[in-house]
């Protein structure tokens, strides 16, 4: 059909042929042209294909035969951090140019902190322990076509004097103070280091303002991804704060706008070779489209708390998290005030009140973000702009139960917990998430174990899920 195809690509007749051509390529590799990983052998004949079929998706009539990764030696000149959209603190090293495959590499990948100290994330030795330090002589790979890593360190060749590199503890774009988080489950660090300013750094914050404008949080219609990226590259949002005084600043978001209807248009001519929009009728469709989109900012002006607490993009908070933290504080400014509690506090779970569904991470992202001056900064200024709405619980004047600390434990079967816990809540009780001494009622289904136990210790009276139902009058 006069595809060009590849001289390469011949048909032997026997294993040794194959391993030939197989040679012949590898030894050609480098002045192809092109990457590849290795060659494909195939069996020709269509009526054998068929007959021998697949397995689990993959043909027994071909087969892959990858040549081994190529390496290098070249010396580390630098490490350099560079901050990712949602703030993880990743090494990249600098290395003196080193053609690997007919390559030229500069760069290379050396994950985090643990890698360039030489343990894994389980703290056992990778490269027998060796460290990887500015001015060090290193072997570098690259497999297949990912990024080249670095596979070992010539200790021989490290020169006097070098120093073991020290991840910096703040963000290198912003300053702010860059962490390990504690994994809830396994209970280790993490193996990455993050920056803590989500509403303040730089490198974060296309991110959390796509995040603050998406639909579960602030769902501001007209001010997708797309248009978040064009208004922060113009310099017009910064900050959610900045969306909402978009209005005032109408000419130059017309102008952004404008130019990039100009850009796509002039893209379009340059592919099909013909001039196809008219780029004034699409400018005054534009002020149309303006007024919408600011009608449509003004309207988030009050937004639930919920909402709003789910877009400010703490870390480890969900919207689920975000309503049960809406219910809990009420108002944002006691959400804050609590956060800054807990964020100079020596053990943060002691101080933070006991609530179903918060665990310890989601407390530390609270400490973490609220104890970073620069969020509340940006907190206090995107106030100025926006007015959530408090949670108000309502309360009926006739409820047994209005004012009480509840907890409940065991299989409830008429309800589920979470529904059993928005009841009580409607209904004007604290629902806890362990019994203490300031528990009122706990109430056990089936299979109550140590909250049962508890709960007898402390005097609390304890009732059963249909004697719950017969209090609220349900
Ligand atoms: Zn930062």
């Amino acid at each position: 059909m006069g595809f060009p195809i590849s001289p390469l690509m011949v048909r032997a007749a026997s294993a040794e042929e194959l391993i030939a051509q197989y040679k012949l390529i590898e030894s050609q590799r480098s002045a192809l042209g092109y990457d590849i990983d290795g060659v494909v052998y195939k069996v020709d004949q269509l009526e054998l294909q068929r007959r021998w079929g697949f397995v689990t998706g993959e043909p027994r009539w071909a087969i892959a035969h990858k040549f081994p990764a190529e390496q290098a030696t070249t010396t580390v000149r630098d490490i350099e951090i560079q901050v990712g959209r949602t703030g993880t603190l990743a090494p990249i090293a600098r290395l003196d140019p080193v053609s690997v495959g007919g390559v030229t590499v500069v760069n290379a990948t050396l994950h985090n902190e643990d890698y360039i100290a030489g343990r894994d994330s389980n703290g056992l030795p990778i490269r027998d322990g060796r460290d990887i330090r500015v001015g060090d002589t290193v072997t570098i790979q690259r497999a297949g076509d990912v990024i080249p890593q670095i596979v070992d360190v010539l200790i021989d060749k490290r020169p006097a004097g070098t120093e073991p590199f020290h991840m910096p503890e703040t963000c290198p774009v912003c300053g702010s103070p860059a962490v390990r988080e504690i994994n809830e489950k396994t209970g280790k660090e993490d193996s990455r280091r993050r920056c803590t300013g989500e509403l303040f750094c730089p490198a974060q914050a296309v991110e959390n303002l796509r995040h603050f404008v998406s639909r579960g949080a602030m769902d501001i219609e007209g001010l997708g991804a797309e248009n978040i990226e064009l208004l922060f590259s113009k310099d017009l949002v910064k900050t959610p704060a900045d969306i909402f005084t978009l209005k005032d600043r109408r000419a130059d978001v017309q102008r952004a706008f404008a130019e990039r209807r100009e850009e796509q248009a002039r893209q379009r001519e340059a592919l099909s070779g013909k001039a196809r929009k008219n780029v004034r009728s699409v400018e005054d469709r534009n002020y149309e489209g303006l007024d919408k989109l600011f009608a449509a900012i003004d309207a988030r002006r009050d937004p639930e708390l919920d909402r709003f607490v789910f877009a400010l993009g703490i870390r480890h908070i969900g919207e689920t998290t975000a309503s049960v933290l809406a219910r809990t504080f009420g108002s944002v400014e006691k959400l804050q005030e609590a956060g800054r509690e807990i964020a100079v506090a020596t053990d943060p779970m002691s101080v933070f009140p006991s609530i179903d569904g918060i665990g310890a991470t989601v407390v530390e992202a609270l400490a973490e973000f609220f104890g970073n001056e620069r969020n509340n900064e940006a907190l206090a200024k995107l106030l100025e702009q926006v007015k959530p709405n408090p949670y108000v619980v309502t309360i009926s004047a006739d409820s047994q139960i209005a004012g009480k600390t509840v907890v409940f434990t065991g299989t409830l079967e008429k309800m589920s917990r979470s529904e059993a816990k928005a009841m009580a809540e409607r209904l004007g009780a604290k629902v806890a998430g362990s019994v203490s001494a300031k528990t009122d009622i706990l109430v056990a289904g089936p299979g109550a174990g140590s909250k049962l136990k508890q709960a007898q210790e402390h005097g609390v009276e304890v009732i059963s899920e249909d004697e719950w139902f017969a209090r609220v009058g349900k």
